[in-house]
């Protein structure tokens, strides 16, 4: 009887990038609450501030003039 081996070869754990997913800010670094904070205060300030999605111009009643987004 002799020994067959099988062509079946060992299933190695295939090598996975380990890539973090992609993050709005590094961590570290600004993070989104500290950006809107940020915003915040510029909006109580100066009455407007930077719109942290398109660049444009936040009002407080209004929300970005370009975008539409609202701090919430
Ligand atoms: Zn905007």
């Amino acid at each position: 009887m002799a020994a067959v081996a099988t062509s079946e070869p060992a299933l190695a754990e295939p090598p996975t990038a380990k890539a973090p997913a992609p993050r709005l800010f590094e961590p570290g670094g600004t993070t989104l609450e500290d950006l809107v904070l940020g915003v915040w205060d510029e909006l109580v300030a100066e009455g407007r501030a930077e719109c942290p999605v398109c660049g444009g111009w936040i009002a407080p009643s209004a929300g970005c003039e370009s975008c539409g987004a609202e701090l919430s």
